[in-house]
């Protein structure tokens, strides 16, 4: 329990300190795996995939995204499930790819269910909002951004709501809808003031570029350096946020005509860029030092570092696109493999003469029918005198017959088991398996089908030569014990009457007991 509300604290964080989290997450998967509880260990994983991503790692977090998502697909774990989907999108979103960031978004949302925490119902449906926006529904972002907005003050979230409408702002922002987003950025300041919370820097960051973007530059430097101030109290280990601040910072002055502090500014921040290997900070650096020179009328060392601006800029998009296409390889490389491996189980798992189930299927299907406790019959089907097809015609026919009889068994089953199956228990040996159905009806039917198989115009295949099948019945409820090896001895010995009272016919009690029932059809009679 402790360990659960530990993980929920990582999983409904709103800022990560991603480092730290990544710890506690591998830490939790541990304690997982020492207690057993594997939707602990799924858990403490889709926390380190969504760290991960955070760090930049998207390659790692998309390999291992899928057994997460696999598990929980396999367990109907809503809560994971829709975890995995908000993590997928934000993949997507890294690699640029609106569409599919959308379509994770969407399910992302369509999971939630009572079980979800109110964080998820808040936070899936900002993302939600935020995809829209990217793939560029601004009318649809904007419905689900008030719809998440009401919903947030619902919930009593003012810290989500102030997320959301960060986010919010910043969409309207890259729409080049600056009016609307100064709008929403004076709703987050106002809930910020009504809550007494103090806004983050990154918050700080937009709103700031809304105020360069609307011509409010004095506005802008006091908000900017409001935001290097509170980054440096804070606990921000973000190296990246910084440079970003001191670049915004670096705009608004050079809008104030204030060029001396935009110089200080921009080279304490190509100062950072340079000691944590910024690059795609960098770049903006340089453009930046390019329009400064140029407002100081520079024009010739203007145009030497807009070529610096140049050449870096096509640099880091070719090493992001690398980087964008390796992660497409991981995930198609997962994709594969784990296709491959259903593939090959669902191979492994059928026979391949007839394309039966065969005894391995039975074996991992069976049981838990069994523990069901339903009505539940099985049918073991036997060839008559099967010897004479291979000796009197060919083994070659042998195989022609027994494929047929697959097909013919596995036709009439469906029309009336569809939650049933066959299965090729070896050599001229099949498994029924009717769920949900009781021995009397069960025997009625099997007789049918038994008469299906001795009428078939075997003439062009066997010549002359008959086939027909015995069957021995067996139920949940006739059975001695609930087991797999109880049921099928039982219709073992069923099948052995049957035999022994002379062949094709359906047997499925013995003669001393009491509910005794066989059927034979004399006119198909070997
Ligand atoms: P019964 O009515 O008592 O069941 O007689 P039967 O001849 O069918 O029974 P038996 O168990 O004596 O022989 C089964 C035969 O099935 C023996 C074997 O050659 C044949 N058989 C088993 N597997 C295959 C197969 O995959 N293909 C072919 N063609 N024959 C097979
Ligand atoms: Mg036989
Ligand atoms: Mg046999």
């Amino acid at each position: 329990m402790r360990l659960s509300a530990a993980l929920t604290e990582i999983e409904d964080q709103y800022l990560w300190d991603a480092d730290a989290s990544l710890a506690a997450a591998i830490e939790s998967e541990e304690q997982a795996l020492a207690l057993g509880d594997e939707r602990l260990v799924f858990r403490a994983r889709l926390c380190q995939a969504n760290m991960l991503m955070r760090k930049g790692e998207v390659a790692a977090a998309a390999r291992r995204i899928w057994k997460i998502h696999q598990w929980a697909t396999d367990h109907n774990d809503q809560v994971v499930l829709a975890r995995t989907h908000l993590v997928w999108a934000n993949i997507h979103r890294h690699l640029g790819d609106a569409a599919q960031c959308l379509e994770h978004s969407v399910l992302a949302v369509e999971l939630l269910d009572e079980r979800a925490t109110g964080h998820m119902h808040v936070w899936h449906r900002a993302k939600l909002a935020d995809a829209l926006g990217l793939a560029g529904s601004m009318d649809a972002a904007r419905q689900r951004y008030a719809q998440t907005e009401e919903l947030a003050i619902e919930l009593r979230h003012p810290r989500l709501l102030m997320g959301m409408l960060n986010n919010y702002a910043y969409t309207e922002h890259a729409a080049g809808e600056n009016g609307r987003a100064q709008q929403v950025a004076r709703r987050l300041q106002q809930v910020a003031e009504l809550h007494g919370f103090r806004l983050d820097p990154a918050v700080l960051d937009t709103i700031g570029v809304i105020e360069i973007e609307n011509g409010n530059y004095l506005a802008a430097e006091q908000t900017l350096r409001e935001a290097v101030r509170r980054h440096h109290e804070g606990n921000y280990e973000d190296a990246d946020a910084l440079a970003e601040y001191m670049l915004t910072l670096a705009r608004a002055q050079r809008f104030l005509r204030a060029t001396d502090r935009a110089q200080v500014s921009l080279d304490q921040s190509r100062t950072l860029c340079v000691e944590r290997g910024l690059g795609d900070v960098l770049v903006r650096v340089h453009q930046e030092q390019a329009e400064l020179h140029a407002a100081r009328g520079e024009f010739a060392e203007a145009f030497a570092v807009h070529k610096i601006f140049f050449s870096a800029h096509n640099a880091l998009h070719s090493s992001q696109r690398e980087a964008q296409a390796r992660t497409r390889q991981a995930m198609f490389e997962t994709t594969e493999a784990r296709q491959e491996a259903e593939r090959f189980r669902e191979q492994a798992r059928r026979d391949p003469l007839t394309g039966l189930r065969n005894r391995r299927y039975l074996d991992e299907e069976l049981p838990g029918l069994i523990e069901t406790g339903g009505p539940l019959t099985v049918a073991i089907v036997d060839l008559d005198h099967f010897k004479r097809v291979n000796d009197q015609l060919s083994h070659d026919v042998g195989d022609q017959v027994l494929v047929l009889v697959a097909k013919l068994l596995e036709t009439e089953l469906a029309a009336v088991s569809p939650e049933g199956f066959v299965a090729r228990m070896g050599g001229e040996e099949f498994l029924m398996v009717l769920p949900g159905t009781e021995v009397p009806e069960a025997a009625g039917r099997l007789d049918d089908i038994r008469r299906t198989v001795g009428y078939y115009d075997w003439a062009g295949l066997t010549r002359g030569v008959p086939v027909t099948v015995s069957i021995g019945v067996a139920g949940l409820r006739e059975a001695p014990a609930p087991t797999q090896a109880s049921l099928l001895s039982t219709a073992d010995r069923h099948l052995y009457v049957a035999k022994h009272a002379g062949r094709d016919r359906v047997v499925s009690a013995a003669p001393h007991e009491a509910r005794h029932q066989s059927y034979r059809n004399s006119a198909s009679a070997a």
